[in-house]
């Protein structure tokens, strides 16, 4: 039996049957649908493509895959040489893992170690200078052991990232917490949080601009510089999770590009939405902390599909095809016949109304305003599903306007 997700078995709808895929239209028991949901926002240049079939014909033909410990290969490099040139700033140091929940662990790992490398690379120093331990600094840097995130954040399912997450519709099944600070997205909120816990923090964990999962709420870019600032005061990291909003979904090419932060978690749309892969980006200072004669430095860490040569292949593929085919232009016009067609809708249902790049969002005040409104869209050729109070559309960026 296939166990469903974020599902109750028991009370489940039957899941449509998918025979076949294409462009932005799912072919299904149900009749032909419009994917207004692009697979969890992962396929942005629609289904079953010529472009990236290819790729991957062309890469299973040599092989499939080899594990990164001790091998490696072409696909691998090319997609990291394509990424650190592509990707702003010197974010430049791939860490590669099969899912984004992984990616996000990866990127916490990261940045707690590399406060505690730091911590060890100070007390190397003292050590070797005199023997004044306890230095204010080297006790602050080991001391680091909390994050600072946002309130309805969504960093997938792991444990960890469940944790600095703040969802109830997902996790209210282990409501405990520890050691993560969760803030609206405010700046007098920030700047509370860093007056009274910065030097506690050992880094920042935001979705940046649009909070998916949570609701698909979105924030203006100034919260991001004002958090760019206090965390380069407090030195503490900043990790964009842009597994959502990477490639173009906010409007932006990436958030990244407004506001640099340290590390940049992304995921699904990376391999054009075609297998699991995702991908943690280092800047230099980070990878730096790491790089070093001491075997206990380094990054103990490995996924057994980590640099996949099928996802790498497909992922620069996809990466060439956003790049020569111009999807930002793609993406403003979805924003313009978004807000033309759902701007000015109202209904003493809705709540608000939310447009940002190529998500469009309707919130409704009740719940059961969207009962049998997934039903209501087959029975007109969309694929759909709202979750709580939250009605979306995220379609693939190849879409026309008819
Ligand atoms: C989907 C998502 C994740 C988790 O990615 P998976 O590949 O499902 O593990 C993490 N962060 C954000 C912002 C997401 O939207």
């Amino acid at each position: 039996m296939i166990w469903y997700p974020y599902a109750q078995m028991k009370t489940m709808a039957p899941p449509l049957q998918v025979e076949r895929a294409e462009g932005v239209l799912l072919h299904t028991d149900r009749g032909v649908l419009i994917d207004a949901v692009s697979s969890w926002w992962s396929t942005i240049h629609g289904y079953n493509h010529p472009v990236l079939n290819a790729a991957i014909a062309d890469q299973l033909g040599k092989f499939a895959h080899v594990m990164l410990g001790g091998l490696t290969h072409e696909p691998v490099q090319k997609l990291t040489q394509k990424l650190s040139e592509w990707l702003p700033g010197d974010l430049d140091y791939c860490f590669y893992s099969d899912s984004g929940s992984v990616a996000v662990e990866v990127a916490l790992k990261m940045a707690l170690q590399y406060s505690v490398n730091r911590g060890r690379e100070r007390r190397a120093v003292l050590a070797l200078n005199d023997a004044h331990h306890g230095n204010g600094m080297d006790v602050r840097e080991s001391e680091r052991r909390t994050v600072l995130a946002l309130q309805n954040a969504y960093h997938g399912d792991t444990f960890k990232a469940m944790e600095v997450g703040d969802d109830e519709d997902y996790h209210f099944a282990f409501a405990q917490k520890s050691g993560v600070v969760h803030i609206p997205t405010r700046i007098d909120a920030l700047e509370k949080a860093f007056a009274e816990k910065g030097d506690s923090f050992y880094c920042m964990i935001v979705e940046p601009l649009l909070q998916g999962a949570g609701g698909m709420k979105m924030y203006d870019v100034s919260f991001l510089q004002r958090a760019r600032e206090l965390c380069d005061r407090h030195g503490v990291l900043l990790i964009f999770d842009e597994v959502a909003t990477g490639f173009g979904r906010t409007g932006h090419r990436f958030a990244a590009d407004l506001v640099l932060p340290d590390i940049l978690v992304l995921g699904k749309a990376l391999t054009g939405g075609y297998i699991g892969h995702a991908v943690t980006v280092a800047r230099r200072k980070v990878f730096e902390a790491f790089y070093s004669d001491d075997p206990r430095m380094a990054f103990m860490h490995g996924p057994t599909f980590m640099g996949n040569a099928l996802a790498c292949r497909v992922a620069l593929a996809s990466v060439t095809l956003f790049e020569e085919q111009n999807y930002m232009q793609k993406i403003q016009h979805i924003q313009e016949v978004q807000r033309s067609a759902l701007c000015g809708l109202c209904d003493e249902r809705i709540k608000d109304v939310r447009v940002m790049g190529g998500c469009a969002c309707i919130e409704v005040h009740d719940e059961r305003s969207l009962c049998g409104f997934r039903e209501y869209a087959v029975s007109r050729g969309v694929f759909c599903r709202p979750f709580g109070r939250i009605l979306y559309a995220m379609v693939p960026y190849v879409i026309d306007d008819e």
